[in-house]
């Protein structure tokens, strides 16, 4: 397919979370799920463990802030990498090792193939077949620092969206915030339907 034609089709992006540690990781995977939403993914898979409070919390953002956003938990991540990759499409696994983003082409490649994304993200430390072409189509570092799996999400996907999240009105919302010099302004339903 041409490259033109690859663009004009909305890449749909999900997130796998992997090794969530619930007592631990729960404020953290909260934030990697909200910033996923905030930033144009689609959804988010927490795999191999369930943690329902987090599910409601993202829940409860969707329903008061707007946009549908999948959430799914518990299957094993290789299992779900496996699946998403039968159907042709690629994974992303965000990592301090990888190809720096900015020094490399790599989100070059990357937007070149048009296809949907798993982006992989971990918590603890990974087992060594994330960084296989087996799981992980492209490995890349959001600078050759360790650092945190919600800025190096929040990172790569505002760098592959181009911004263009940031500008966007979420549908079905119930409450929007109008952007203030000072203070806050919040305007409630049945305003906003569409996402622009
Ligand atoms: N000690 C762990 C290790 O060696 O992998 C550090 C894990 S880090 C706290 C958690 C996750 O943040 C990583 O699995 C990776 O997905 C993401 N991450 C951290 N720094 C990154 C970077 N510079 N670029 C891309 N992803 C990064």
């Amino acid at each position: 397919m041409e490259d033109s034609k690859k663009s004009k089709r909305a890449l749909k992006v999900l997130v796998l979370r992997w090794g969530h540690r619930p007592q631990r990781d729960a404020r953290l995977t909260t934030h990697v799920a909200l910033t996923a939403r905030a930033l144009g993914a689609s959804g988010i898979i927490l795999s191999d463990v369930e943690d329902k409070k987090i599910k409601e919390t993202v829940e409860k953002v969707s329903n008061d802030w707007g946009r549908l956003f999948f959430f799914e938990m518990g299957r094993p991540w290789k299992t779900i990498v496996k699946n998403w990759k039968a159907k042709g499409r690629i994974t992303v696994h965000l990592t301090a090792y990888g190809e720096n983003i900015q020094t490399s082409d790599v989100l070059q490649r990357i937007k070149k193939t048009g296809k949907d994304i798993l982006i992989l993200v971990g918590s603890q430390k990974v087992p060594k077949e994330f960084f296989s072409k087996t799981f992980s189509d492209f490995n890349v570092a959001i600078g050759n620092q360790p650092h945190s799996e919600c800025a190096s999400l929040a990172v790569f996907l505002d760098r592959l969206f181009e911004g263009k999240a940031l500008e966007k009105t979420f549908e079905n919302a119930r409450l929007k915030i109008i952007p203030q010099k000072r203070g806050k302004k919040i305007v409630k339903k049945p305003i906003f339907h569409k996402e622009i």
